[in-house]
């Protein structure tokens, strides 16, 4: 799909065409409504942001992010737009305050175009878990555009937006990224503050953003890094600078889990995309290093239990009482509880509540809880012991391409194991991208995952450039 409004280089050098390219961008994401991507279009808001950005710049500020145009997931607030999560129980209630990834982009000059469609509360990998719309994939709408930030995926796919925020605790980026043929990076556990976004799983989830190219990334990616008065997890590591990205200068060393080139669910035109890859690589002069780290199956066992736990744990606030949907039946306090999350949550939502209920309960913390804490550190060793011998580790991005809208929705297990390749990078904290590769025999693109060393997303993506460039073209 090409895309619709001029690239940010371009607005950049020309920032006086910025509300052309606003009007532009909210043309495209109303011509292609169908495809659900949007929840909220901030049409006034984008257009009064795009007329102070043209002052900024004519005053001679020098803004990074002049000329992007970004679309923003629904589980990321902002000051007085509805912050849904895909779900019924916040009822459109209006955040009263801002993100501060938001906030920085906003202060490097990108203009905010709209909210995104997710998965209730980030629950999920198809977008099918939305409470408020479906949202399809921009090649095949009887296909999904993976989850959660399937909204974000699409915003960007369609061409209305240059770069999107999504947010990630197992793959709720890259996943989508890798589904519809963009760029998307899970940057390092406290890269980003992750004040503002609706906690999931907090030991787990970060801001996480997507554009087209790993270039086009980097400078979003470095707005929004540092530390944050307001994130006690977000980390004071030194921030990228933000100059113009460029291929590693010296051939790397790349690590292959052969594990996952080996694995019973991986579809074969993504295996034999893998090994082309690999072949290419080695031809442009890399090392290729096999690695094996048999501990990295018990990843999604983990995940589950940590995750949910979590949920569990962060859910507790919305219990109608506060803010949000309130059942209209409830007369007395434990009807208030019982009716409006019963009515509020959807049914994956509550399936994961009760799941971290039940692994943090008193005769089962030891046995599940407890023992998913010691696993995911062994499992954090061993991909922080691999990545110590190597410059970044390469696998598919998921085990499939886009699934038919309605396949999983019966079998949550199946639908987990979308993420097998993702959520071990989410588990150890690692930074990791996935960048299009090529297409399967359908038409549908396939992605490839590089994980990266804590804290280095700037070589990660410098080394995403060079998949960039050896891809087969098509
Ligand atoms: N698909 C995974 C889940 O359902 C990951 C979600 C995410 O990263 N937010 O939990």
């Amino acid at each position: 799909m090409h895309p619709r409004i001029p690239s940010p280089a371009i607005l950049r050098q020309t920032p006086s065409k910025l509300p052309e390219a606003v009007e532009a961008a909210l043309a495209c994401a109303r011509e292609h409504e169908d495809l659900g991507a949007y929840l909220t279009l901030l049409e006034e808001r984008a257009r009064e942001q795009a007329a102070q950005v043209v002052a900024r710049v004519n005053a001679g500020e020098r803004l990074p992010l002049a000329g992007y145009l970004v679309a923003v997931k629904d589980n990321i607030a902002i000051k007085d737009v509805p912050l849904t999560c895909g779900s019924k129980i916040l009822d459109h209630h209006p955040s009263v305050f801002t993100a501060t990834a938001v906030e920085r982009l906003e202060r490097a000059g990108a203009v905010i175009i709209g909210k995104t469609n997710l998965d209730e509360f980030a629950m999920g990998s198809s977008t099918e878990n939305s409470a408020l719309k479906q949202t399809l994939h921009p090649r095949d709408i009887s296909r999904v555009p993976g989850g959660s930030s399937g909204g974000s995926a699409v915003a960007l796919a369609i061409g209305s937006c240059h770069a999107a925020l999504g947010s990630e605790t197992g793959g709720s980026v890259r996943q989508p990224a890798a589904f519809c043929g963009v760029c998307g990076l899970k940057p390092t556990y406290g890269r980003i503050s992750r004040y503002g976004l609706v906690a999931f799983g907090s030991s787990l989830d970060q801001i996480a953003p997507f554009a087209s190219t790993c270039e086009e990334l980097y400078p979003v990616l470095c707005a929004m890094s540092g530390a944050d008065p307001r994130d006690a997890t977000s980390a004071s590591a030194p921030v990228p600078s933000s100059q113009k990205l460029t291929e590693p200068d010296r051939k790397l060393r790349i690590g292959v889990l052969r594990d996952y080139l080996e694995h019973e669910s991986l579809a074969p035109d993504i295996a034999s995309a893998s090994r082309d890859a690999i072949e290419r690589l080695r031809s442009d002069g890399h090392e290729l290093i096999d690695l094996h780290l048999p501990v990295l199956s018990y990843s999604i066992p983990v995940y589950y239990i940590v995750a949910t736990a979590e949920a569990s744990s962060n859910l507790a606030r919305f219990d109608g009482v506060r803010y949000g949907f309130r059942h209209p039946e409830a007369d007395e306090l434990s009807q208030v509880y019982d009716l409006s999350r019963g009515g509020g949550f959807g049914p994956e939502v509550r399936r994961r509540i009760m799941m971290g209920t039940y692994v943090l309960s008193a005769g089962y913390y030891d046995a599940y809880y407890n023992t998913a804490l010691k696993v995911r550190r062994v499992i954090a060793d061993a991909l922080l012991d691999a990545l110590s011998r190597v410059d970044v580790i390469l696998t598919p991005t998921t085990p499939s391409t886009a699934f038919k809208i309605g396949e999983k929705v019966d079998d949550p297990v199946a639908m987990y194991l979308s993420d097998v390749f993702t959520v071990p990078a989410n588990l150890a904290g690692v930074p990791a991208l996935s960048v299009p590769w090529s297409d399967d025999s359908n038409g549908l693109p396939i992605g490839l995952q590089l994980i990266g060393k804590s804290f280095e997303e700037e070589f990660l993506l410098r080394s995403g450039m060079i998949l960039e460039r050896l891809r087969p073209t098509t």
